[in-house]
């Protein structure tokens, strides 16, 4: 078994990372680490609130061997004493932190503190698995025996998925989204308050569309060697806060270079991501997309745990009235597993065996 470790253990994706590798085949949670707030208390003992309530917020019972582990102080943590990190740190302090664990140790972050660096690719499974060559780079570049490798923002999972298969086969000229992400995409510190989300929709999130605008057509470049060539067209994004717990929805409108029908957009989209499925990594859902012809899905609460959260479900699609090759649908991607959680750890399952070889 590899030691892991789960650096930002007691936030929503450090809780959601702890359930996707609980009794995972190679991987061992051995370290957990936060703040100074947590550090030097049992991890049940550091998600208690004043009041005596508990921050664990899965549905999962929180496995009895992690509640006794002493959570580390982020800071002081030791990279050499596990094989791979798992980083669920804010940006901030992931900036600060994890270029020093990767002198020596693999890290996977959800943190987008190192997604727009040239030398990085930002992985999401099935879809540009050949950038994985651009660790290589950072590591020569950065004179790192480890390496950084970012997942994507939690709202461009699900869109960057379904567009690959469209990309590929009609190409694609300009994509107008609006995303309605859900509140545990906020985070928990400070997170959200039920007083402004409770029978609301928030139509601003600080930071959030030059990410959706600017990531997937990184996502869905090429690689060419020393980085990556963006995907030639444009994205304008709208993003509003709505008050569900889990699953971002998005509403795409694309432009297709090539006419295409919506039959033949789904029949690709289905088909799409087949082999790496096939490669049978722990995490890998058994299909990545999944088309439904009901025109009142997908809902959040019905399809964001398809595939255990890792399949992003797509509806509504059909021709657009007025855009020349329009082409729009709906997709929900589970934010905290595919966009997150279980997203780096299906990433990390893909370097160890395929990058590191360590299987
Ligand atoms: P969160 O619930 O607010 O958790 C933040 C974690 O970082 C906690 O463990 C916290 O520890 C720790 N932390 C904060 N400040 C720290 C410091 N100065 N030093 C050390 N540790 C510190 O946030 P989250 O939603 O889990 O998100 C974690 C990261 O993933 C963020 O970068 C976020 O942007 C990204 N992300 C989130 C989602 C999502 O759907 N939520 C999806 C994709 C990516 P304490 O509890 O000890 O304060």
């Amino acid at each position: 078994m590899l030691k892991v470790a789960i650096v930002g253990a007691t936030g929503i994706v450090g809780q959601q990372a702890i359930v996707s590798l609980t009794n995972h085949p190679w991987f061992q949670i051995t370290k957990l680490a936060a703040s100074a707030r947590s550090a030097g208390k049992p991890y049940a003992e550091a998600l208690r609130e004043a009041n005596g309530a508990s921050r664990w917020w899965c549905p999962q019972e929180l496995p009895p061997e992690i509640a006794q582990l002493t959570v580390e102080e982020a800071t002081a943590f030791d990279p050499t004493s596990v094989d791979l990190i798992f980083s669920t740190l804010d940006a901030g302090v992931a900036k600060e932190l994890e270029p020093k664990w990767a002198r020596t140790t693999p890290v996977i972050s959800t943190a987008s503190a190192f997604r727009y660096e040239e030398d990085t690719p930002i992985l999401v499974g099935g879809v540009n698995m050949d950038h994985t060559a651009l660790i290589k780079v950072q590591q020569e570049r950065r004179g790192w025996k480890g390496f950084v490798v970012p997942k994507s923002n939690c709202t461009i999972s699900g869109l960057v998925v379904s567009l690959k298969p469209v990309l590929t086969h009609f190409g694609v000229k300009q994509v107008i989204v609006t995303s309605l992400q859900a509140m545990s995409g906020a985070g928990r510190s400070p997170g959200l308050s039920a007083m402004d989300m409770t029978e609301n929709v928030i139509p601003y999130i600080p930071g959030e569309e030059p990410k959706v605008e600017s990531e997937p057509l990184k996502i869905l470049g090429t690689f060419n060697g020393q980085g990556i060539t963006n995907a030639p067209f444009g994205i304008t994004a709208t993003c509003t806060r709505v008050p569900v717990l889990d699953g971002h929805l998005v509403v795409v409108f694309a432009q297709t270079e090539k006419t295409c029908t919506p039959e033949e957009v789904k029949e690709v989209m289905l088909d799409f991501g087949a082999d790496f499925c096939r490669l049978g990594l722990p995490s890998s859902p058994p299909q990545l997309i999944a088309v439904t012809d009901d025109p009142f899905r997908p809902q959040p609460r019905m399809d964001r745990d398809r595939g255990d959260g890792m399949t992003v479900t797509v509806g509504r699609l059909r021709k657009d009235p007025i855009l020349e090759n329009g082409l729009k649908y709906v997709c929900l991607a589970h934010n905290t597993k595919l966009g997150a959680a279980k997203g780096a750890v299906q990433t990390a399952e893909y370097l160890v065996k395929y990058y590191l070889k360590w299987l």
